[in-house]
């Protein structure tokens, strides 16, 4: 029998605004629908209360501009907090799986986080899965997002990553925020393949999200061996949702958590507070238990004709072959501040949708085929003449590469007010603010 852990943590005093998608009642209907439902009562189901992540747990993973200090992470490190719990208890082996539901997401917020964009300033998944390989030795780890936009800001953290497959099916960028996802974004010069991104037409629905994951998603997972298996859940793919076009019921997502099996399930986007959280909800939670789900049936019926049958398997099948054909092309340059090696180099800018401003971020990548490679992120945030840098020693860094980290830490604290070193591989980080190290913590 499974025994599945949950945590709940509805923020009930956090919103982006009283009339924001991403507000306090979005978890309301959840909590009635399985405590009334007597889902705790289940023999295999045990609850956990909430915790608060530790700021030391986020900055291994994410660098916070222009300082910790500046942003309202109280909400935000219960959320990762609490994914937390259950990745101690999945690992202590009192939970066979588990669900967090929690809130605010995370998926959208990246390597390098200025504020808020799609709801999310910590990431969740990412800060999880980082202190499960430091504390635990876990090595690879795969990611399933399930929510229907692109996560990009767990791309972004992994995209040099070659211990973790970060895979992605949603709604085509085209038509949907962020507007990335793209089959050529498939990883860096050190981890390429370590990412797959399925972006799909509005209207696809159970049909074909279920094609994809059995002749795709899962066979890419079962050839990477991942040690564990960790899904965004968001619910956003659902036929109420009102910031999406796709066509999915709650009981697809219960066939996608049965087929998918994940160690761990954390609680990405999803909108119709009423009409699907609360479904979605029981059914991937009582796929988790191992529990017959195909009760779990909405008030409402879709509204929209879904894509299905032989169109959804010749689009999925060409997007495969398309997929295939990608090859790497990279850019290499040769800059006074680079240490020895190829570094190969490429620019970004990520758009901040809740408080309306960019980031432009040039990126160095060492090339190496011992380890992930040593990072350089030279970020800045033009609307407010600030700049930053980020320098990442990868977990398992090879010796020329974790050298490479620390001479730029050395040349960039004399250049930059604010430089964070991420020493995965030492699990350290230092922050130099006018080329004096000083606690990255406050205070
Ligand atoms: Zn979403
Ligand atoms: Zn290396």
């Amino acid at each position: 029998m499974n025994k599945t852990g949950i945590i709940f943590f509805p923020a009930f005093d956090w919103s982006l605004g009283e009339f924001h998608p991403e507000r306090e009642e979005r978890l309301l209907y959840t909590q009635e629908q399985i405590f009334e439902e007597g889902i705790m009562d289940l023999p295999q189901v045990r609850q956990y209360s909430p915790g608060v992540a530790d700021l030391f747990d986020v900055l291994r993973t994410q660098a916070i501009y222009p300082d910790l200090q500046q942003h309202n992470l109280d909400a935000h490190l219960i959320a990762v907090g609490s994914s937390l719990v259950l990745g101690n208890a999945l690992m202590k082996k009192e939970i066979t799986n588990g669900f967090a539901l929690v809130r605010p997401p995370g998926h959208h917020s990246g390597a390098t986080v200025w504020g808020n964009r799609g709801f999310c300033t910590l990431n969740n998944e990412a800060i999880l899965i980082n202190v499960l390989r430091t504390k635990y030795g876990i090595k690879k780890i795969a990611v399933i997002d399930t929510d229907v936009h692109h996560g990009d800001g767990t791309q972004d953290i992994f995209y040099h990553d070659p211990n973790v497959l970060y895979i992605s099916i949603h709604q085509d960028g085209r038509t949907i925020f962020p507007g990335t996802g793209f089959t050529e974004e498939k990883g860096g010069p050190n981890a390429w393949g370590s990412v797959l991104n399925i972006p799909l037409l509005p209207g696809v629905g159970d049909e074909g999200f279920l094609y994809a994951l059995e002749n795709w998603i899962m066979p890419a997972v079962e050839a990477f061996k991942p040690d564990l298996i960790i899904n965004s859940a968001g619910q956003d793919n659902h036929f109420t949702d009102p910031l999406a076009s796709m066509n999915v019921t709650a009981r697809g997502y219960g066939k996608i958590t049965e087929m998918i099996k994940p160690d761990l399930a954390v609680l990405e986007g999803g909108y119709a507070i009423e009409g699907a959280l609360p479904y979605i909800n029981m059914a991937i939670f009582l796929a988790l238990a191992g529990e017959d789900y195909s009760g779990v049936v909405e008030s409402q019926k879709p509204k929209h004709t879904e894509i299905g049958g032989d169109t959804i398997r010749s689009f999925l099948t060409d997007l495969k072959r398309t997929n295939e054909a990608v090859r790497p092309s990279w850019v290499f340059r040769k800059e006074q501040f680079l240490p020895a090696g190829d570094w190969a180099y490429s620019e970004k800018s990520i758009y901040y949708d809740t408080d309306g401003f960019k980031e432009n971020r040039r990126e160095y990548i060492r090339k190496c085929s011992h380890c992930g490679g040593t990072v350089l992120m030279i970020s800045r945030k033009p609307s407010a003449f600030q700049k930053a840098v980020l320098v990442r020693i990868p977990f398992e860094a090879c010796p020329n590469c974790e050298q490479a980290g620390y001479d730029l830490a050395e040349t960039f604290q004399k250049l930059e007010k604010t430089v964070l070193l991420q020493n995965q591989l030492r699990d350290q980080v230092h922050l130099w603010t006018d080329g004096r190290e000083v606690n990255p913590f406050g205070g």
